[in-house]
């Protein structure tokens, strides 16, 4: 009797934990296969909007005339209303990063659950302007709850080719060098506007912002929102 319920306990965590893992490599293989022939560079922010950080984020992009995509948790879009508004009349692309940003594989199916529900209720109170089919799964990973739910509300899961760990506590130079170094067309940088990470600062994602931006011009890339890539499916 007690291995029977050993067995059924791995058999649901394998479901649960190890069809999310599985799914994920599958859909990071289509994902890179969308963006192998894109001439474009993507720029995305994470975990935002932040009072600290966004604007000088959206200051510098404006200055540039550069467009990007922002995944924002359903938290702080509550907290900063003001600052969605001003993403979304600045024409960069908006989508779902989680409510709460909770992990996937330490979250069971009820936690899973309320916060789909809470982001989702969050995006509709924007109305039309919260109207996107974008949304990335916080850490890139996914439980087998997640998946069904976007899949089945036609979400497009989003990931990244380049993250250059901006939460990590290295300098913006550092930052900043890390994606020059290995940008190439149809990289999708992954960056933060946020502080959650107990180590981070926003001012690094900043300063690394600035220089990737001053020499990615200089090199002549050209970028666009993850919303161009899709097209008008995107939205
Ligand atoms: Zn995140």
């Amino acid at each position: 009797m007690y291995q029977y319920i050993l067995l059924i306990i791995a058999v649901i965590l394998v479901s649960y934990i190890g069809l999310g893992i599985l799914a994920k490599y599958y859909l990071y293989y289509c994902f890179c296969r969308k963006i192998s022939g894109s001439r474009k560079v993507y720029l995305t922010f994470d975990d935002g909007p932040d009072a600290a950080v966004t604007p000088k984020i959206l200051d510098l992009l404006e200055g540039f005339g550069i467009r990007a995509t922002f995944f924002l948790s359903g938290e702080n879009i509550l907290r900063h209303p003001e600052l969605v508004k001003r993403i979304i009349e600045s024409e960069h692309d908006i989508g779902g990063h989680g409510y709460n940003h909770i992990h996937p594989w330490r979250s069971g199916p009820v936690k899973t659950l309320r916060d789909i529900y809470q982001i989702r209720k969050v995006f509709r109170s924007l109305g039309e302007r919260g109207r996107t089919a974008l949304y990335r799964p916080p850490y890139g990973k996914l439980n087998l709850v997640q998946l069904l739910c976007w899949l089945w509300m036609g979400q497009r899961l989003v990931f990244w080719t380049l993250d250059p760990r901006d939460y990590l506590g290295h300098s913006g130079t550092q930052v900043g060098r890390e994606v020059l170094d290995r940008l190439v067309p149809g990289s999708v940088v992954l960056l933060h506007d946020s502080r959650r990470a107990p180590d981070s600062d926003g001012r690094v994602t900043v300063e690394a912002l600035r220089l990737i931006l001053e020499e990615a011009q200089e090199r002549e890339f050209s970028f666009a929102t993850i919303g161009e890539l899709y097209g008008e499916e995107g939205y």
